[in-house]
């Protein structure tokens, strides 16, 4: 029997490449049905993360005119992680197996066939990996590649070049359910379930249409959310700093009182200031290192919903 297979897409704002994005996905899915190897239910849902635009209006005249497409409303804003979760846990409990995806094309759709074939071979998760950064600009690549190699001098357990395209079984969604932190970082999370999985590589593209919903400062907030969450390496890195910091002064005590024994004179008061600063921004970047730590803590104690649904169109 195929299974039935949700494709799980979050939205911001994507008005101009919705229609472009829905029509290849569903020509993508009815030709798996036709060759028998989705169940015939299966659906396209469109997250809708709270967009301003037309993104919506869109999603629910698609479910309208062809129940191919399902679509989950968010009731604000939430972020790509909250979207794509709320989505992947609206579709856990209809379907067998879903594959995520952005909804500006980037992700390969023809990756889904090998997506599929594993699946067959009884993986539970199939991460989509990234073949290459071509279409990406300079910048993004250098960060993103920066972003993997710190992750992995931090312990943090990340497949290089997967961002959120993947195949996740119903029991391995079973265990994402089980998550409770708000702090959400996917890639991480699903690291942990364990189960078989693979890996499938395809090459991204440059987005459709539209512009990048993840500017600068939300690309890095979203690389330190990933890291607080997955590491407490800078927690253990003040510590290190600290005891460096505390032998280095006593040299520097060391060589001030044999300066003063020796009679040298005494001519470091740019030096003896530049310390007191250095010394200063250690703390308080020691501080702030703690206060996101804390900062964490907080929001989980506060155990708020991470994302509200306000409409879900589904048949
Ligand atoms: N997205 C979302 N909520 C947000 C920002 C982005 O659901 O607050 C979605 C967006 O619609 C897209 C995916 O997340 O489907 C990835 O966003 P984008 O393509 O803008 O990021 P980039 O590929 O530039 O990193
Ligand atoms: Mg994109």
């Amino acid at each position: 029997m195929p299974e039935r297979l949700y494709m799980v897409i979050p939205c911001y704002n994507e008005q101009e490449v919705l229609p472009e994005t829905a029509k290849r996905l569903k020509a993508k899915l009815e030709d798996l049905i036709q060759k028998g190897r989705i169940a015939p239910n299966s659906r396209i849902l469109f997250v809708d993360d709270g967009s301003r635009d037309r993104t919506w209006s869109m999603i629910a005249e698609l479910h309208r005119q062809d129940k191919l497409f399902s679509g989950v409303k968010l009731s604000r804003n939430r972020g790509h992680q909250n979207a794509l979760l709320c989505g992947l846990m609206t579709a856990k409990d209809l379907c067998d197996v879903t594959i995520s995806m952005d909804a500006d094309l980037q992700d390969d759709i023809d990756v889904i066939d090998g997506f599929l074939e594993e699946r067959e071979k009884g993986c539970d998760i199939v991460y989509g990996v990234r073949s290459d950064r071509e279409s990406d600009t300079f910048f993004k690549r250098a960060t993103a590649q920066g972003f993997y190699k710190a992750m992995k001098a931090l312990g943090v357990d990340v497949i290089y070049n997967h961002a959120d395209c993947r195949l996740m079984s119903r029991r391995a969604l079973e265990g994402l359910a089980q998550f409770p932190e708000k702090n959400l970082f996917l890639r991480g999370m699903v690291r942990l379930i364990g189960y078989p999985s693979a890996i499938v590589t395809y090459k991204r593209a440059e987005r459709f249409a539209g512009e990048s919903k993840y500017p600068l400062k939300k690309m890095l907030s979203f690389a330190w959310d990933g890291i607080t969450s997955f590491s407490v390496k800078p927690l253990e890195l003040l510590g290190v700093a600290g005891v460096a910091i505390t032998v280095g002064s006593l040299l520097i005590s060391l060589y001030s009182v044999l300066a003063h024994l020796f009679g040298w004179s005494f001519r470091g008061w740019s030096a003896l200031m530049g310390s007191l600063w250095f010394i200063a921004g250690m703390l308080l970047t020691a501080q702030g290192i703690l206060g996101a730590y804390i900062g964490k803590i907080y929001a989980e104690v506060k155990d708020r919903p991470r994302y509200l649904v306000e409409t879900i169109l589904d048949e």
